[in-house]
């Protein structure tokens, strides 16, 4: 661990530019990183918070397939959405920048030179699966096959989402290709890899000189090293990405975990850049006013000084690639330090049930910054008393608006309420004098005094909770005093006391301003305006004559109000909405239908027939116009099953027709019977056929 650091480069995760933030990132990593570097801040200390989004790798390339867009336009969509979110959160990144850019391609591409020319990459000659009529290799995630443990029809080739299991694409039964559905074939690729292997030892000295890592950041790291590190390919064959800077490596792109953290880097260079430029840092740049005469080559202090501490902010799931993955790039390369620590979260679950995306379990910050507009405070303050930051925990809306109505509204905004209203109603809103100190008004000072400390050092070890909990002891502080003294009932015959009263709640106060920020930034702002004083610097706290006598305050405003019943309903409903879209979406079997008399089946007149034309309806998406071969007769049929068949492959085929089914007009033809199809799960259809050739006409029944 370094000591009395120079100046801190502190990272958050890069998210994947394919869906909006939702809590379980903001408690996983961007809250407990946001409030590090706004007490850092607070302490005057020299820091680049630095984040953005990645936009290369696969999960963008699925996104935009399934969104019928291109890669481009995904990332373009949600590089917007999630850097609006985070603004209006109060997440003060110096910078939040994105992966796409030329500039970053740049930076990856050159570090792969380097440590290609340093020969540090293997190059090795793999079979991968490989998509004959796209003409492509497949990600693993771009096949999809039989589950060699539970039978899955539909398990990727990294995982079973069934099961949970680990795949790898060769174990999969019956592979077949996302992309065209047909079965891959395995075909040899070159591609260079990092040799973890032979980089154990440097991993481990590193690792290992940081017991002072969270049990959980550590553990994983152990389980990955005790397994033995495997050499790790820096290149795919992919479309989308950061072209591999070699001769003849069309097609192949670098690993996206290769990139982007070299993003991190990429993101400091620029924010160094764009500093002095009024426009670009409107663009990019948090409002910032600390820093004063940057230069555009500063950033390398930030990377590659010894006295420099880095920090990554990430949640569980990266740590491998924080821990292990870049450091050994950063060892490879030569010239940069290491992290110092990597204090990673573990998941934030939602009312009992793992966030997910895809089956919309989540709260999205987007709609919760305009479900409950001036509340960013209300949210930071439950994740973070909540924060997983040693095991999963669980948000639930109840505990939501527990905090607020229990905790903020009535011990925070009630003591600070108090405190406005009082002093501007006994006392024209000026200071007053403090007079003879009481035991409860010396035990009082000292619990103000101790408590800053106590928040800095739990802050200092990134104990987030703690941290918040022992600011919200100030707060409880003031309410108790208050309440023990009861001011508003001495007015009437002991004001001098109440002077003193009122001094030293409204120090408490002033204190809390300081203290809060990190935690909830919102109303931080809000008391300086009601105090009217300047924002003070973390040194400041714990003093007892931040408002001199005299000072005059403003009007209080109320900080935080109670969230009723109705609000916190309306959000279970709709997650309730969700968790029904989501049965309905996974149901496999339509409930069964009434029971029918065998009269009433042997009424329809199915017969099998063979198709002998086939043409598109014109101006219709589904519709073919079908001619038969019924046995009984040729007709013509109109079927909506265009979306599933093209006309010129279906002739030939056999198919079962309900013959007697009163002609209909459709789009102007005349249907004479309807074609059975058998509906899959997906809503796709596939004809009922004769499992050997039958003579056309003959009785299925
Ligand atoms: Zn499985």
């Amino acid at each position: 661990m370094i000591k009395d650091p120079k100046r801190y480069t502190v990272t958050a995760a890069l998210i994947y530019a394919n869906g909006p933030i939702h809590i379980g990132h903001l408690a996983g990593c961007y809250l407990p990183a946001d409030i590090y570097v706004r007490y850092l801040r607070s302490l005057g200390k020299d820091v680049v918070f630095v984040s953005g989004t990645d936009e290369h790798g696969v999960p963008i390339t699925i996104k935009a397939k399934n969104e019928g867009s291109t890669p481009q336009q995904v990332v373009d969509k949600y590089y917007k959405q999630i850097k609006h979110s985070f603004e209006d959160f109060g997440i003060s990144f110096d910078i939040y920048s994105r992966t796409s850019k030329e500039a970053h391609h740049k930076v990856s591409q050159d570090y792969f030179t380097n440590l290609y020319n340093k020969k540090y990459f293997n190059e090795e000659i793999t079979e991968q699966y490989f998509d004959e009529s796209a003409g492509q290799f497949l990600a693993d995630r771009y096949i999809v096959g039989t589950c060699p443990n539970c039978g899955n029809e539909n398990a990727y080739g990294d995982q079973c989402e069934k099961c949970g299991s680990t795949l790898s694409p060769t174990e999969l039964i019956n592979p077949r290709s996302m992309l065209s559905g047909a079965k891959p074939v395995l075909k040899k690729t070159k591609n260079w890899y990092l040799p973890l292997d032979k980089m154990q030892p440097e991993i481990e000295a590193f690792v290992n000189s940081h017991p002072e890592w969270k049990s959980n950041v550590a553990g994983q790291c152990q389980s990955w090293l005790k397994q033995g590190l495997l050499p790790r390919a820096m290149t795919r064959d992919l479309e989308w990405g950061v072209k591999v800077p070699l001769p003849d490596t069309e097609g192949k792109v670098l690993y996206v975990w290769f990139d982007a953290p070299i993003g991190y880097i990429t993101f400091t260079k620029e924010f160094f850049e764009k500093f002095n430029s009024e426009k670009d840092k409107k663009d990019y740049i948090y409002d910032r006013t600390t820093y004063k005469d940057l230069k555009a080559d500063d950033w390398e202090k930030y990377w590659k000084a010894e006295d420099t501490k880095l920090v990554h902010f990430i949640g569980k799931d990266n740590i491998v690639f924080h821990c292990i993955i870049f450091p050994a790039m950063l060892i490879a390369d030569g010239s940069y330090i290491l992290p110092d620590n990597v204090p990673a979260n573990e998941f934030m679950n939602l009312e009992g049930d793992k966030i997910s995306t895809s089956r919309n379990w989540a709260v999205w910050l987007h709609e919760y910054l305009e479900e409950f507009p001036n509340r960013q405070d209300v949210l930071r303050y439950a994740l973070c008393s909540n924060a997983p930051e040693t095991k999963d925990n669980d948000f639930t809306w109840k505990d939501f608006q527990t905090r607020n109505n229990s905790e903020l509204a009535d011990i925070f905004g009630n003591f600070v309420n108090r405190v406005m209203v009082l002093t501007n109603k006994n006392f024209e809103g000026k200071i007053p004098a403090l007079g003879n100190l009481t035991e409860l008004d010396k035990q009082v000072i000292t619990t103000l005094k101790d408590l800053p400390s106590k928040i800095a050092a739990s802050l200092e070890q990134y104990r987030f909770r703690e941290a918040q909990a022992f600011m919200m002891e100030l707060a409880r502080l003031g309410n108790k005093y208050l309440a023990e003294t009861e001011p508003w009932k001495l007015i009437k015959t002991d004001i001098v006391r109440v002077k003193t009263i009122m001094n030293i709640s409204a120090q408490i106060t002033a204190n809390l301003s300081i203290v809060c920020e990190p935690f909830i930034p919102f109303t931080s702002a809000k008391m300086t305006r009601m105090l009217n004083i300047p924002k003070h610097p973390w040194i400041e706290a714990g003093k007892v004559d931040l408002l001199p006598t005299g000072h005059q305050i403003k009007e209080g405003e109320i900080l935080f109000t109670k969230i009723e019943d109705a609000e916190i309903t309306t959000q279970i409903q709709k997650l309730e909405a969700s968790k029904k879209a989501n049965e309905l979406a996974n149901a496999v079997v339509a409930p069964a239908k009434e029971a029918v008399s065998y009269d009433d089946f042997t009424k329809m007149d199915i017969r099998v027939a063979t198709i002998l034309e086939a043409e598109r309806v014109p101006k219709t998406k589904k519709l073919l116009k079908l001619k038969l071969d019924t046995g009984l007769d040729q007709r013509t049929v109109v079927s909506g099953i265009a979306e599933y068949y093209e006309p010129e492959k279906i002739i030939g085929q056999q198919v079962c027709l309900l013959a007697n089914l009163a002609p209909r007009d459709i789009k102007g033809i005349m249907s004479q019977g309807m074609i059975l199809m058998a509906e899959d799960k997906d809503g796709s259809l596939s004809f009922v056929s004769p499992s050997k050739m039958i003579s056309n006409g003959g009785i299925v029944a």
